[in-house]
C-alpha cells in the first residue's frame, strides 16, 4: 500500500544501499568523492564551514562592511545549530547578511533526480523518493546547487504556497505518488537542504506561523483534511523583521520567536562605513570620479537624517533615510557630474537647490508632520549641515604655517570673481596652495574639485573669500 510509505522512515545504510548512478554512470556514493555530498544535516554542513573559515582566519562574510559585534553573534548562533532573526529597519543589509550565509553550504549536493525537494539519497523525505528507495534497486542521481529561497511576508500568503499542497486522500483515491494533487511543494519545502529566508516574518498570518512552527520543530505537517504528516525538512532557518512596520505589536508569534536568536542590524557605525556600502553598492560603476569629500558630504546628509543628537532637525524625521539614500545619493550625484562633463564632482552638480539630495532621499525618508516646514527644507538643511562639517574639517586641515602665505596665494588668484574650472589656473605656480591641493586630491582630474572645497570651505569658515553667484573673489581688501 502505497500510502504506508509516507509515515515510514527511510535511510540507506551503505550495507542496504541500491545502486546509485550519476549521469548514467554507476557511483559508490560512499567513497571520499562523494561522501561529503549526502547524509549530512545542513546545520552539520554549517558548522564544518564555519570551523574552516575560523581556521584560516578569514571572515566568511566579508561583503558585509563592519558589523564585527553582528557576525560573532551569527556565528556563534550558527554554530551551537541555532536559527536566526535579523532585527532592523530596511536597508541596513538584513538581506545581505541571509544571502552571505549560503557560502556556509556546500556549492553542491548530490539529490534524487527529479525529486521536487531534491532530497538527499539516503534519506529521503517526499513519499515518492521513498517509495524509490523502498522498491527500485537503481536510483538515479543529480547534483543540485546551493539554495537560498527567499520567502516574502505576505499577510495574503496561503498554506498551499507557503507549506504546499499534499493529499493522502489523494494517494488513497489511486493517484499515483508524483502526482501535483498529492505532493506541490510550497517555498519552504522547496527550501529543503539549502537556506530559507523569510523577509518579514511578522507579516505571516499567525495560523501560517503555527504550521511553520509545527514544520521546524514536529517536523509534521498537518492537511487541510487533517491528517498529520511526517515531513522531515532539512533547512537553515532565517528570517528578517522590521519593528517599524509594527507600531509596538509583537507579530511574530510566540512559539516562533522561542525557536530564534534575535540579532539586531542597525545603521553603519561610522562615517566611513557608511561611505564604503555606498561605494560597493552603487549602480553606476563608471563616470566623473567622486572625491572623497563629496561621499563625505552626501553621507553625512543621510547620517544626520538619523542622528537627533547631532542634528537638530532631525527630531522632525520620523522615518529614517537608510543606507539606501546613501547608495542613490552616489549615484545621482555621479550622475549629475558625468552629464555635466565634469572629470570629478563639483558643487554645483548638487543643484541649485540641492536637487540632488531631494532626488534620494524624498522617498526614503518621512517626517513626523508637515505642517511649518516641508520634507525638502528638511534635506535642504541637512545637505548644508553635511557641506558645513566637512568644509569646517577641511578647513581645520590647513596647516598653520601656511596660512597667511595661502592667503595671499588666493588674493591673487580670486583677484577677480573666479568659476572654478573655467580660469586654466596653473595651480603649480602657487606652493602653498599645491601642497594643499596634493593633500586633499588622489589624482590629477580632481585639482579643481579640491581647489573649489578649499574655496568654499575658506568662505563658509572666514570672510576672507566671498561667493557670489557660484564665484569666488577675495574680499578682505574691501574690509
Ligand atoms: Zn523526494
Amino acid at each position: 500500500m502505497e500510502y504506508e510509505y509516507i509515515f515510514e522512515e527511510v535511510v540507506v545504510k551503505e550495507t542496504s544501499s541500491p545502486i546509485f548512478t550519476l549521469n548514467g554512470e554507476e557511483i559508490d556514493i560512499w567513497s571520499d568523492e562523494y561522501s561529503n555530498y549526502h547524509s549530512k544535516s545542513i546545520a552539520d554542513y554549517v558548522k564544518e564551514k564555519l570551523i574552516e573559515f575560523e581556521k584560516a582566519g578569514v571572515d566568511p562574510f566579508s561583503e558585509i562592511v563592519g558589523k564585527d559585534v553582528e557576525k560573532e553573534m551569527v556565528k556563534n548562533a550558527l554554530m551551537s545549530g541555532s536559527n536566526i532573526l535579523f532585527k532592523g529597519r530596511k536597508g541596513y543589509g538584513k538581506t545581505t547578511f541571509s544571502k552571505s550565509l549560503v557560502k556556509l553550504l556546500p556549492e553542491k549536493l548530490l539529490a534524487i533526480k527529479g525529486c521536487k525537494i531534491h532530497d538527499d539519497p539516503t534519506k529521503p523525505t517526499c513519499f515518492s523518493c521513498k517509495k524509490k528507495l523502498l522498491e527500485q534497486d537503481k536510483i538515479e542521481l543529480t547534483w543540485v546547487p546551493r539554495k537560498w529561497i527567499r520567502i516574502a511576508g505576505d499577510p495574503m500568503m496561503t498554506t498551499r504556497q507557503l507549506i504546499g499542497g499534499i493529499s493522502i486522500q489523494k494517494i488513497k483515491e489511486g493517484y499515483d505518488l508524483d502526482h501535483p494533487e498529492v505532493f506541490t511543494p510550497g517555498r519552504i519545502l522547496k527550501a529543503h537542504r539549502g537556506i530559507a529566508y523569510f523577509d518579514e516574518l511578522g507579516a505571516i498570518p499567525s495560523a501560517l506561523q503555527t504550521l511553520l512552527h509545527e514544520l521546524l520543530e514536529e517536523r509534521q505537517i498537518t492537511t487541510p483534511e487533517g491528517d498529520i504528516i511526517p515531513i522531515k525538512i532539512d533547512t537553515l532557518f532565517i528570517a528578517s523583521t522590521n519593528p517599524a512596520n509594527y507600531k509596538g505589536t509583537a507579530d511574530i508569534k510566540e512559539p516562533l520567536m522561542d525557536r530564534v536568536e534575535e540579532i539586531p542590524i542597525g545603521p553603519p557605525e561610522s562615517l566611513d562605513e557608511e561611505i564604503e556600502i555606498g561605494l560597493r553598492n552603487m549602480s553606476l560603476k563608471e563616470g566623473a570620479l567622486l572625491p572623497i569629500w563629496h561621499l563625505k558630504i552626501l553621507a553625512r546628509a543621510v547620517r544626520y537624517a538619523r542622528n537627533k543628537h547631532e542634528c537638530r532637525i532631525a527630531s522632525r524625521i520620523e522615518l529614517e533615510p537608510s543606507c539606501r539614500a546613501t547608495i542613490k545619493l552616489f549615484d545621482h550625484l555621479r550622475a549629475s557630474a558625468t552629464r555635466k562633463g565634469h572629470k570629478a564632482a563639483m558643487l554645483e552638480d548638487y543643484g541649485s537647490k540641492y536637487e540632488i539630495f531631494k532626488l534620494g532621499m524624498r522617498s526614503r525618508m518621512e517626517l513626523d508632520y508637515e505642517d511649518d516646514i516641508t520634507k525638502d527644507e528638511v534635506i535642504e538643511k541637512l545637505a548644508e549641515e553635511a557641506i558645513n562639517r566637512t568644509c569646517t574639517e577641511i578647513y581645520s586641515a590647513i596647516p598653520t604655517d601656511n596660512f597667511g602665505s595661502l592667503i595671499e596665494e588666493l588674493a591673487i588668484i580670486c583677484e577677480n570673481p573666479i568659476k572654478v574650472g573655467e580660469n586654466g589656473i596653473n595651480y603649480k605656480e602657487y606652493r602653498n596652495l599645491w601642497d594643499m591641493l596634493l593633500m586633499l586630491s588622489k589624482t590629477p582630474e580632481e585639482l579643481d574639485s579640491a581647489f573649489e572645497i578649499l574655496l568654499e570651505s575658506i568662505w563658509r569658515c572666514t570672510g576672507v573669500i566671498e561667493k557670489v553667484s557660484g564665484k569666488y573673489v577675495y574680499t578682505a581688501y574691501d574690509r
